[in-house]
Parts: structure tokens; sequence; C-alpha cells
């Protein structure tokens, strides 16, 4: 952006598109069922403009309409004789022992460098310079992360003219086929599929997730999930808990600093005195870490200090008004459970399960050691798109619906080749941890 313009986010992290050819926009390459009464295929070349502007072949759904008002089942269509080679090398099964007509243009002239030819190819180039979203597909929406995923223009009748990315899977007859992407990203990590990696990016600005930083890294944990957390609220009090060498923390939920009216965080705090006061009589403390990262019992903590962090012992909690500068201190910015992704059933729309199970990853740079565990169990993985679930009340959501669906949500499961599990965080509602004293720490 230009000095003193305004930058956002969305700028500092634009995948560059890098457009290698022009776009050759006077021809129409028609690969065509059938011509003029052969059985055969033919691929035929034609002029596109006429002088006054008006197109000579028009195309709608499957059918294509030629100058003399004949219609024709279209198979493929693209700019340029060669592109309609990437068709027949995808069906060479189907295409065996069938005749082939070439029909090219007969002129003299080159038809991309007429004048109507140009002035579309303008149009087009300022089209594609405009687009935000230049990796979604111009037929589903969807982001499109597929090497060799094709580049191609709408032109039909009663169809928006556009330009833009085009999924393999989403490609029709009449979709005028320009060329196709090739990116060395994609192509190494072709797992990602339908990944929208500028959306991952930017869910990612305030770091990973505290969850994948947290302890619990191997065997079974639970990872505490509350449907309705209380520090969203904007109360003008908090709690604050008195350590044992005098300093202090607050009582934080999801890593934020839990606001509450003052009533409530009078009785939040005498609550929490108690439990102090209790959990110290059976020897078993609730402690802080030193650098504010975990509280919790002292029989929860201490096996998953890190080096360097000491435990401080909680003395007293007391309600206090709340300030930003206790905000800014003591909440973090960075997401409990997001950033994650979440595979998405091609099929059904809804997040993917497997054995009863939705599979949350957090890295899914390491998609692939997910799926090659799974498959060594037998986990077969239908066809999916990779979604980016970017903020912590996205996560609710798809949390929400998975337990009303019957379903479990787990972070990072690794199985054993039987299907056991290893590894992974289990999303468990508060309430049940708290009934089955599976944890203690929030
Ligand atoms: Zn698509």
């Amino acid at each position: 952006k230009p000095e003193g313009e305004k930058k956002v986010a969305e700028d500092e992290v634009r995948l560059s598109v890098q457009q290698m050819n022009s776009v050759a926009a006077g021809k129409e390459v028609v690969v065509i069922d059938g011509l003029h009464g052969t059985e055969g295929i033919t691929v035929a070349e034609f002029y596109r403009f006429s002088e006054d502007g008006r197109r000579r072949v028009t195309f709608k759904g499957d059918r294509c309409t030629l100058v003399d008002g004949s219609v024709h089942k279209v198979l493929y269509r693209a700019a340029t004789m060669e592109g309609t080679t990437r068709y027949f090398d995808a069906n060479k099964a189907s295409m065996a022992g069938r005749k082939v007509v070439l029909w090219p243009y007969g002129g003299e002239d080159d038809p991309n460098e007429s004048p109507w030819a140009k002035a579309h190819r303008a149009v087009l180039g300022g089209m594609i310079q405009r687009n935000q979203h230049l990796l979604r597909c111009v037929v589903c929406g969807d982001p499109v992360s597929e090497h060799k995923a094709l580049v191609a223009e709408v032109d039909e009748e009663d169809v928006e003219l556009a330009v833009g990315c085009v999924h393999q899977r989403c490609r029709r007859p009449s979709l005028r086929v320009l060329g196709e992407i090739r990116s060395e990203l994609f192509a190494e990590f072709a797992v990602l599929k339908d990944f929208d990696y500028e959306a991952w990016i930017l869910a990612n600005r305030h770091g990973p997730s505290l969850i994948s930083q947290g302890p619990g890294r191997d065997g079974i944990a639970y990872a505490a999930w509350n449907a309705a957390p209380t520090g969203t609220g904007r109360g003008t009090w908090c709690v604050r808990l008195d350590l044992e060498d005098g300093s202090s923390g607050y009582a934080t939920e999801r890593a934020r600093v839990v606001r509450l009216g003052r009533e409530g965080a009078l009785r939040y705090a005498a609550e929490m005195s108690g439990n102090f006061e209790k959990a110290t009589k059976a020897r078993d403390p609730w402690c802080y870490t030193s650098d504010r990262e975990l509280c919790g019992t002292y029989s929860f903590i201490a096996p998953r200090l890190k080096p360097g962090q000491r435990l401080l012992k909680c003395v007293k909690a007391e309600a206090a008004p709340f300030t930003a500068a206790i905000d800014v201190a003591y909440s973090s910015k960075r997401n409990h459970y997001t950033p994650l992704v979440v595979l998405m059933d091609l099929e059904t729309g809804r997040p993917l399960h497997i054995r009863g199970l939705i599979p949350l990853i957090t890295d899914p740079f390491q998609l692939s050691t997910f799926l090659e565990n799974w498959s060594a169990a037998g986990i077969e993985v239908p066809p999916y798109a990779v979604a980016v679930v970017a903020e912590d009340r996205d996560f609710d959501m798809l949390v929400a619906s998975s337990f009303e669906r019957g379903l479990q949500v787990v972070i990072d499961p690794l199985v054993d080749m039987r299907g056991t599990p290893l590894r992974g965080f289990v999303v468990t509602p508060t309430e049940r941890l708290a009934a089955s004293n599976l944890v203690e720490a929030t």
C-alpha cells in the first residue's frame, strides 16, 4: 500500500499469485461430442468475436450454439488447442477407439490479436487484479489449494462473467479453461485440501492456541470445555488471587481475566478462598506457576511443571475492581483452543467423524502424520476439505453441535494399530470433569 494509506492484516499475508501467461481471449476451442453427423469427437477452433463484438459461439450448460444455429453437446472448452490435451489425458479410457477430428481455425490472422479479443483480455485482467479472493473457486466459492487447479472463465448465457480458479472437481463443460495453477506449496501439502492458507496465517497472528502449548502432550488428556464461559461478560469487577510470595494473579477463564459484577465477584472470591483453605488442609494446596501459566491443585500441576517454572501457593482470593491494566497484564490475547483445523466431509458438508469422534488438528502441516496413523489402524477417511477454526467462539459452536450429534471431539488424536486411542485431548464439558474429578485446573 502507498505510504500513509492504512494497512490491514489481510494485506500482509496475501499469497502472491503470479500470472505466467497472458490470457488468450480470441478463440473458442471446443471439444464436441459428434459434429455433422459423425460418431467421433471434434476439436473445433472458432473465431470468438464477430465484427460487432458479439460472441459467435454461445454456451449454456453443456450445450453450445454455433453461427449456423446448430446446437451441440460440449465436452470441454478451452482458450487454446493445447488446453484441450488436458481433457484427453484425463479421459483416455473412455476415448479409446473413438475417432477424433481436428478442425483448426483456417484464417491467416491471429484471433487473439483482434481488437475485441484485446478488449476482452483487458476486462479479464482487470477482474483478476481486483479480485481479493483469487484463491477461491469461482464455481463453488470454497478455497482452492490444489496444485494444477484450473484457471477458467465463466462465460455463459444468463450467467455473470467471472474469471478465476476452479477446483478440478468443479469443472463443467462450458467453463472456458485458460490454464492451471502451479504451486510448490500446494503440491507439497497436497493433503491440505481446499485449505485457506491466508485464513490460517491470520488466525495465528497471536500465536498458537494455549491448549496446544500446554501440558499433557503425552497420553490421553482432557480439555475442559465450558459451554457458557463467564469471562465473556463486561463486569467491572474481577477476582484477585494473593500468592504466598506477596504477588498476585487473577482468576481467569480461557486465559482471560474473568469479569463479573460486584456481587458475583464477592461470591466467587469467597468460594475460592474456601476452596484454598480446604485444599491446604488436605495437603494439596491450590498453586499458581510463577509465570502465571497454570493454576490448579499441587497434585495436578506438580507433574506438569516445565523447566524453570516454580509453584506459588494461593493464600486467598479477593474481589477487586477490574482495570484495563489488569487485563493487559493478566489476559492472554491468544485463543484457548484455536486456531485449529477440522476436516469437513465433502459429501455431507459437516465435520467429518471417524469411529464416533471428530478429530481436530492443531498443526495442519502435520496432517499427513495423522492420516497415516489412522490409515495404519484401518480407518478410511472419505473425501474431505480442511477448514480453519479461527476463533474460540467457532470452536464452541463446533463442539456444541458435535455433542448434540452424540459425537466426541478429540484434538490431535493418535491411535494404535487396533484403533485404541494413544494420544490426544478429549474435549469434555467442565461439569463432567468436575463430577469425575478428572482434573481440577481450569
Ligand atoms: Zn469449487
